[in-house]
């Protein structure tokens, strides 16, 4: 063996030959600022490229929310320097033209975005979980409306806007009478279209004629007046001879007619109904999941394009509203007045309450959710479509607040649908408001009729605009107030309508976010379900591809080791 021997004391004597020479005193004070210096530069040049990719990337995700803002400036400016030059009517409609195009557009998804989105969120979910999430849904919507009606009711009872002497109607329109039984029943009868092609472009509703007809009724003769004779001279009973004779009456019938528009609501439950079918169909049913999936997909892309337009859009839709207004000095009094109420109303519902709810279920900051929506709001107010501002609500909840996709197919499209806690308050505002302008004093009764009438309504209403204008007549009718009176609002109503719907789409995505959070279990339970194939590898939440890639990493590391 050629052991080398123990050498005690060397090694530490090799080791100080291999060091450096220890540096001078003065040597080591200048190294040492050197080094300082040159950290405290890097720390510089960090922090600075920090900041410029912060607000580089900050612009970058909020750069459609801020050109959109812009554009809403940039329209009420335009809007407001244009009217002092008197444009035609022809002339406005030519300048609105982008905007209109901007509503084609968004319009022309919402048919297929509707039908993709429910059938895909529905069939990626098992009945249990579907019909769970469903009813989470619906109690909100049933919870926000109701609350919105209250919040209405309370707030016309307060500012009481329509007392005093009545003013007289700035505009007269046309509103077609509808009695609240029919209306009902047209509810109802849109849910089950009979021919689907149909309900892509007509919805039912019932018209009246007025029809002719004989009928035959028995009247009592009484002879003995007619021959001045009595009972007792003739010995006979002859007071009262029943005698059939034919009338000719004319009767108001409710017959079937049609109105133009997407019979949003009978599509919601056919493909309501179709997801949940192919949902159970399993296996069989794949081929059908992955073509609504895919279109879906393609529909979303193609609002990532449209995106880029909206703000174009939005700038002339709102200059061209503002150059078509009526003077606004003439909006004054009762009609000022009952402005005020119903947008007082939408701030407490839209900014307080609502917010509320969202962090008493959630615990999350609402006000923040709310940020990322704001394209989707604005959207709103210049389209005043809730339908029409669907695809870019989608895009919102999915892209900037991160809410399963899963929920925002389920929740969105039927939220868009039924779900307008705006209208119904100020359905409820605008029936109590006729009231009072009609010196009516309305009982307890009439009061709880409205707020009925005021939900149902709103849920009849489709999301296109001013649609709550012609569903008021039933909360009216119900409660025996003039319908003619609605011309009494109509002036200010393409104002009130564009607030309401904002308010509209902010209960819907709120609610998407609320039923999220209830229904995390399920969604969980269903990730962890290996043979869950419709939702896509990069359509899973985010914790959830974190969560596999961990696992991943662990394994990788334990067989590494
Ligand atoms: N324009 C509203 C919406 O689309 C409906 C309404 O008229 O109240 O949500």
């Amino acid at each position: 063996m050629n052991e080398k021997p123990p050498t005690s004391g060397s090694l530490f004597l090799n080791e100080d030959a291999d060091k450096p020479p220890l540096p001078e005193r003065g040597d080591l004070r200048r190294r040492l600022r050197r080094a300082m210096e040159r950290r405290a530069s890097s720390m510089r040049e960090r922090m600075s490229s920090i900041s410029r990719e912060s607000v580089k990337a900050f612009l970058r995700r909020n750069l459609f929310v801020l050109f959109t803002i812009a554009a809403v400036a940039l329209g009420v400016i335009l809007g407001f320097a244009l009217r002092p030059h008197n444009l035609s009517l022809r002339e406005i409609k030519y300048f609105a033209f982008p905007g209109e195009l901007l509503m084609r557009m968004l319009q022309m998804l919402v048919l297929p975005l509707i039908v993709s989105s429910l059938v895909t969120g529905i069939s990626a979910l098992d009945s249990k979980a579907s019909s769970k999430m469903g009813m989470r849904a619906v109690v909100y919507y049933m919870v926000t409306t109701l609350t919105a009606v209250f919040i209405g009711i309370v707030m016309v009872m307060i500012i009481r806007p329509g007392k005093g002497s009545r003013d007289s109607p700035m505009t007269s329109g046309n509103i077609e009478p509808v009695q609240a039984a029919d209306a009902f029943l047209d509810l109802i009868r849109n849910m089950f279209p009979p021919n689907l092609v149909e309900a892509c472009f007509k919805q039912y509703k019932t018209v009246y004629k007025k029809i002719v007809h004989t009928r035959n009724v028995t009247v009592a003769l009484n002879l003995t007046d007619s021959l001045n004779v009595t009972e007792s001279n003739l010995g006979l009973n002859l007071s009262r001879v029943l005698h059939t004779i034919q009338e000719t009456v004319e009767e108001t019938v409710p017959v079937s007619g049609a109105s133009g528009g997407v019979n949003a609501l009978g599509l919601v439950v056919f493909s309501m109904c179709f997801g949940l079918v192919i949902g159970n169909m399993k296996q069989q049913g794949q081929a059908l999941r992955d073509f609504f999936d895919c279109l879906n997909e393609a529909i979303m892309r193609l609002v990532a394009i449209i995106i880029w337009y909206a703000p174009v859009g939005i700038l002339f839709l709102i200059a061209g509203k503002i150059v078509e207004m009526k003077d606004l000095a003439q909006v004054g009094g009762q009609l000022g007045m009952y402005t005020v109420t119903v947008i007082v109303g939408l701030l407490i519902h839209g900014l307080f309450v609502l917010p509320l709810l969202y962090f008493l279920v959630t615990r999350k900051n609402p006000y923040s959710f709310i940020g990322g929506l704001l394209q989707a709001l604005i959207t709103a107010l210049g389209t005043s479509s809730s339908s029409a501002t669907l695809p870019i609500t989608f895009r919102c909840l999915e892209e900037n607040n991160h809410v399963d996709k899963r929920v925002t197919r389920f929740v969105l499209p039927v939220g868009a649908t039924i779900n307008m806690d705006g209208t119904a308050l100020y359905e409820a505002v605008a029936a109590i408001f006729i009231a009072q302008v009609n010196n009516m004093d309305l009982n307890f009764g009439q009061i709880l009729t409205i707020s009925i009438t005021a939900t149902a309504a709103s849920i009849g209403a489709a999301g296109i605009p001013q649609a709550g204008l012609v569903t008021m007549v039933i909360v009216l009718t119900s409660v025996g107030l003039p319908t003619d009176d609605i011309t009494l609002i109509i002036a200010v109503d393409w104002f009130l309508d564009r607030l309401r719907t904002t308010t509209n789409v902010l209960g819907d995505s709120l609610g998407a976010g609320i039923v999220e959070h209830l229904s995390r279990g399920e969604l969980q339970s269903q990730d962890a379900e290996l043979g869950n194939s419709v939702i896509e590898e990069n359509e899973k939440p985010y914790q959830l591809i974190c969560q596999e890639n961990d696992s991943l990493k662990h394994r990788n590391s334990e067989t590494t080791m």
